[in-house]
């Protein structure tokens, strides 16, 4: 019987390994140079047949042990179909019974999403003739930020970014930007045409690479919260902010969307700007339109179940989403999904998932385009 999770955002800790028992002990590592942790990805091998208690002992300690309440951890024998699997959190113990029908089998904390799986996306998406890629710089580690420019550039069009994966562990994020690509480059889509017609997309699919390859839940590589680095970024510490945020000073932003996932609410919803300073009737009446759409096209989408309002003038502008709608004076929205599940409309089998983040990354372009006319 074995533990390993010596590979791309693997993470785990073995505390102890009772082959007979199948009594398993592990710990969740700690983000690089961080506190942070709640991520795991490892791959149990050698126990066919056997029923296997995996304790994760220091669950009660992570970031955020509410989400462990009512979560239901993903396993995967082939690493294409991740199902959910009977999970129990007493006691501050995260513990996972599985009796597995085939030689090995991974453990993860959501469905991963590869670097390998990542340069595949945006070569692939280069490949569409409305499309750019332009490296705008490098992370901490010094491997190549990738943004995708889709629409050809032009002073007359609307300037739409949407980044995704600035924590890492938030691995929904990425399925969700798939998703979005897939239909934004689908020729035979009347919204996608329409919206590359009259928008020009600046695009990151993964802000957090090295975080994301070391399995941080996060941190990048450098331990920094890349999402409290919008105000003074730095180009020694978070160079993924400093570089993507030169480029908007750039470009310019009319619409903004940062895609995040929730450890602890059930849904998909929307969290805004409404505490900075610059928030006023055109951000307010936009963000209402862009919910209220979403919500009509999106069963997956809500506003019911979502964070507490920021009071006027109190916003973090640390955060990307408050930078840039205060920089910027425009609308700018964290998207968040569930780790957990969306309650309003439950799978048992497969909770929230890879697929249904990508479906719902496709969605997303009808609200961009049902308030595209009204961009400033
Ligand atoms: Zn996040």
């Amino acid at each position: 019987m074995k533990i390993t999770s010596n590979f791309d955002s693997g993470n785990i800790d073995i505390v102890s390994i009772d082959a007979n028992e199948g009594d398993i002990k592990l710990k969740i590592r700690r983000d690089t140079h961080s506190e942070f942790f709640q991520w795991f990805h490892f791959r149990l091998s050698g126990a066919l047949g056997q029923t296997c208690t995996l304790s994760l002992l220091n669950a009660g300690e992570s970031s955020y042990p509410k989400g462990w309440e009512g979560y239901q951890a993903c396993a995967s024998y082939d690493r294409e179909e991740w199902f959910r699997i009977p999970t129990t959190f007493e006691n501050g113990v995260l513990q996972i019974r599985f009796t597995p029908v085939h030689d090995a089998v991974y453990f993860a904390y959501f469905a991963p999403y590869s670097y390998e799986r990542h340069l595949d996306l945006v070569h692939q998406a280069q490949q569409s003739d409305q499309v750019r890629m332009e490296i705008i710089g490098e992370t901490y580690e010094g491997r190549p930020i990738e943004m995708l420019i889709a629409g050809l550039p032009d002073d007359s069009k609307k300037k739409i970014w949407i980044i995704a994966r600035q924590h890492p562990g938030e691995s929904m994020t990425e399925w969700f930007m798939e998703g979005l690509l897939e239909r934004l480059l689908n020729t035979d889509d009347p919204v996608a045409r329409k919206l590359l017609q009259e928008a020009c997309f600046y695009i990151i699919p993964n802000m957090n690479i090295d975080g994301a390859i070391a399995g941080n839940l996060r941190a990048s590589a450098s331990g920094v919260n890349l999402n409290r680095e919008w105000e003074t970024p730095s180009l020694e510490k978070s160079p993924e902010v400093y570089h993507t945020l030169r480029k908007m000073d750039e470009t310019g932003v009319d619409l903004m969307l940062d895609v995040h996932g929730d450890e602890v609410l059930p849904y998909n919803f929307i969290s805004a700007s409404e505490g900075i300073p610059g928030y006023n009737d055109y951000i307010r009446n936009l963000e209402r339109k862009f919910i209220e759409h979403w919500m009509d096209i999106s069963p997956d989408f809500q506003d019911t179940y979502k964070y507490e309002l920021d009071k006027p003038g109190e916003a973090n502008l640390t955060i990307c989403t408050n930078q840039v709608a205060q920089r910027f004076g425009c609308p700018a929205y964290t998207i968040e999904m569930p780790f957990k599940d969306n309650a309003d409309m439950p799978d048992e089998l497969y909770g929230w998932s890879d697929n249904r983040s990508a479906i719902l990354g496709a969605s997303v372009l009808n609200p961009i385009l049902f308030v595209l006319k009204d961009l400033k």
